[in-house]
């Protein structure tokens, strides 16, 4: 079924986590993100548009200035992303140019979803660019964005650039292979679920645990990305982005995930 909807997708938007682009001692899991390039340039050749949502900049920026990792202040942390972001670009340029692709960034923020003129003209980028085969890349604008203003989440963020893109897939890679009843890093007894057609039956029948390492939204906001998407006629994946090749793995339905299937 996975692989049956990838294949009828031309347009897919792709969120990585900052638990599958950061590596165990918080540098970028650059290894990860040059395979990652490969594969998404072998899914252009086949005709598939492909806009990608990255985290990472405060992993990146914590790698890059080591001696700021400790530092809980909000000032560090908006200017760890200004840091972070320039280092996890660079890796991305590098890694897209090796599979002969180029990008381009675009740095959003809530304000910018609430206003139809800004909305306009990020939608006209996000399809010129890809009409020109440039693979944009998406971050939440964190040095500008402060609690009441921030979609605090690149989940959302990416249900939300999906919508604004009319895509026909969005699929996140987690550090894990889909939603359990319960968090199976807690209990190694919880169930896999691979699909759902509905979020409120999925809802009350599993226990959302606590996140990880870098990761900010944990299974809620995965859930909320869902509920947006699916509502718009958008199917979700939730997969791991540690499978060797996760993509084409994924595309060739050699690995598992949660699908959450569109609604009409
Ligand atoms: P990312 O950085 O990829 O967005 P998060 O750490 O924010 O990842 O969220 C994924 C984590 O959510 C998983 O690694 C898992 O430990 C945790 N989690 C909590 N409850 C569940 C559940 N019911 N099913 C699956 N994962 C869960």
């Amino acid at each position: 079924m996975i692989s049956k909807v990838i294949g009828e997708s031309r347009k897919i938007v792709i969120k990585i986590g900052s638990n599958t682009l950061a590596q165990e001692d918080g540098t970028m899991n650059r290894s990860f993100m040059d395979s990652f390039a490969r594969q998404c340039a072998a899914l252009a050749r086949e005709g598939k548009q492909i806009v990608l949502v990255s985290s990472g900049a405060q992993v990146a920026g914590v790698s890059t200035l080591d001696r700021w990792a400790r530092k809980k202040d909000i000032h560090y942390r908006q200017a760890l992303c200004a840091i972070g972001q320039v280092e996890l670009m660079q890796n991305w340029r590098e890694a897209f140019a090796a599979a002969g692709l180029h990008i381009g960034q675009l740095l959003l923020t809530r304000e910018d979803f609430n206003d139809d003129q800004r909305t306009l003209n990020m939608r006209n980028t996000i399809f010129t660019l890809v009409d020109e085969g440039v693979v944009p890349i998406i971050n939440e604008n964190d040095s500008v964005s402060y609690e009441e203003i921030r979609i605090g989440d690149n989940d959302n963020l990416s249900a939300l650039t999906a919508i604004l893109w009319s895509a026909d897939l969005l699929i996140l890679f987690s550090d894990i292979d889909g939603v359990y009843d319960k968090n199976p890093k807690e209990y190694p007894d919880a169930r896999h679920v691979a699909e759902v057609g509905d979020l409120s039956v999925l809802r009350s029948g599993i226990v959302i645990g606590a996140t990880n390492g870098f990761g900010t939204g944990g299974i809620a906001t995965k859930l909320e990305a869902a509920e947006k998407v699916t509502a718009y006629g958008i199917p979700m994946l939730l997969a791991n982005g540690s499978v060797p090749e996760c993509l084409t793995a994924l595309a060739d339905g050699r690995s598992r995930g949660t699908l959450f299937l569109a609604r009409e």
